[in-house]
């Protein structure tokens, strides 16, 4: 029997009539003679809601608990979804992560996939069961507590699921047809791309696109999933959506593929610390160790022995980061004169494998952003992606320009 993965995420669940239109796409897989894997996410807007209540009750919430509250959501639709497909006469059932069980390590909150045993699931298919519907997102650690996979977590419960089951296809349904050339909601002129190797839509993921969580990327790329994007509101043909696939699958890449961003950063400068060796150890051991995502880092020149360091990170992030410089400072591993946090930065980024073989993408990106008079805080740069942090009230202007400048948009 072949087993394909179909995941649905939030705003294609988000109403019970909704859930219906998507129950009804798992019917036709179910009548094309697949046995079903039904990912569900919570419906939209439900894990905000739920971050929020325990952000509201507990500043720096214990993670155990977090994971207990937000992986709520999808207990929820995964038993809707059933449901619905038992009331269109199909055999299903649903599963929570911990019933699977999909195992996790015990990193709370951003917990990663360590197994997912077949066997229970695959008897039921061999009973007549057609479609086993797995609440997304959520896992259970060693110690028998539930944990999540991090914010966009079920796009990675539904790549792992079907890596392990050996899938024909991991098929991602969602509100756009696909992956853009940058977020369609922020320019209309950005272009749906029929493929995107692994490598390209790992970088643009990671770097604030949000239509695929990264580690799913990572997982389709290890285990050679056949991973799609797709609406789950228009009618999809054949080679509708976005295949995420082998960069030899692609015929033309271009030098520049796509303009990612992140709204939600925070840029922290520790004034005037001790230039020795050791510094740097001594600011981010700390850092991590409060589970603070460290992204960029620039270190100033120094002067008389004294330097100022700055990083970004993460803007809910920044009160974590704070409490842990100053306690650091309390027992004398590291000496600042202040702690400066801007909040109103976000960070724009370019994303192409064909940057590797072509120079200039950086000053043709810097210009683009001069000419819109926009200033640069920080850059960052690696083989296939240059990222700056820029104020985030010019984070729309700034990526129209880049996708403009780097002749992005739709044709005709
Ligand atoms: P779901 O709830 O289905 O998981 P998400 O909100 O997590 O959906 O992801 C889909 C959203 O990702 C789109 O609505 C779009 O605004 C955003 N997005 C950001 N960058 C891109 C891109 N390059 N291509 C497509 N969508 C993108
Ligand atoms: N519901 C979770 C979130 O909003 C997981 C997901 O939708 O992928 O992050
Ligand atoms: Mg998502």
């Amino acid at each position: 029997m072949s087993v394909l993965v179909m995941k649905f995420g939030g705003t294609s669940v988000a109403t019970l009539d909704r859930i219906r239109r998507a129950a009804k796409r798992v019917g036709r897989e179910v009548a094309n003679g697949h046995d079903v894997i039904v990912i569900v996410s919570a419906m939209a807007g439900k894990t905000n809601e739920l971050v929020g209540w325990v952000e509201e009750t507990s500043r720096f919430f214990d993670a155990r608990e977090y994971d207990a509250v937000v992986s709520s959501g999808e207990q929820v639709t995964a038993g809707l979804m059933a449901l619905t497909l038992q009331e269109m006469d199909i055999p299903a059932r649903s599963w929570q992560g911990w019933q699977v069980p999909l195992i996790t390590n015990s990193s709370h909150a951003s917990a990663r996939i360590e197994e997912i045993p077949t066997k229970n699931i695959t008897a039921k298919f061999a009973e007549g069961m057609k479609v086993a519907v797995i609440a997304g997102f959520q896992g259970i650690s060693p110690e028998g507590r539930i944990t999540t996979l991090g914010r966009g977590g079920s796009d990675t419960s539904a790549v792992a699921f079907a890596a392990a089951f050996g899938a024909v296809r991991c098929d991602i349904y969602t509100d756009v047809d696909g992956v853009y050339t940058t977020d369609p909601r922020i320019t209309d002129k950005a272009r749906k791309l029929d493929r995107i190797a692994f490598e390209e839509m790992l970088e643009l993921a990671s770097l604030g696109a949000k239509v695929l969580q990264t580690r799913s990327v990572e997982l389709a790329m290890r285990y050679n999933v056949k991973l799609r994007v797709l609406s789950s509101f228009e009618d999809n043909g054949e080679n509708a959506g976005t295949l995420v696939c082998p960069e030899e699958d692609i015929v033309e890449s271009q030098v520049v593929s796509g303009v990612a961003y992140s709204r939600d950063e925070a840029k922290m400068t520790l004034i005037s610390v001790a230039d020795r060796p050791g510094i740097a150890a001594a600011i981010f051991g700390p850092l991590s160790e409060a589970g603070v995502n460290v992204d960029m880092i620039v270190q100033n020149i120094s002067e008389e022995g004294r330097t100022d360091m700055t990083f970004s990170c993460p803007i809910n992030q920044v009160a974590r980061a704070e409490q842990a410089m100053r306690a650091a400072k309390e027992r004398g591993e590291i000496n600042f004169h202040d702690l400066v946090a801007d909040t109103d930065v976000a960070k724009v980024s370019v994303v192409g494998i064909g940057m590797r073989s072509h120079a200039g993408v950086a000053a043709q990106m810097f210009s683009a952003l001069k000419d819109e008079n926009i200033n640069i805080k920080v850059i960052t740069t690696s083989e296939i992606k240059i990222s700056v942090l820029i104020d985030r009230k010019y984070l729309e202007l700034a990526v129209q320009a880049l996708h403009d400048s780097f002749g992005l948009e739709r044709e005709g």
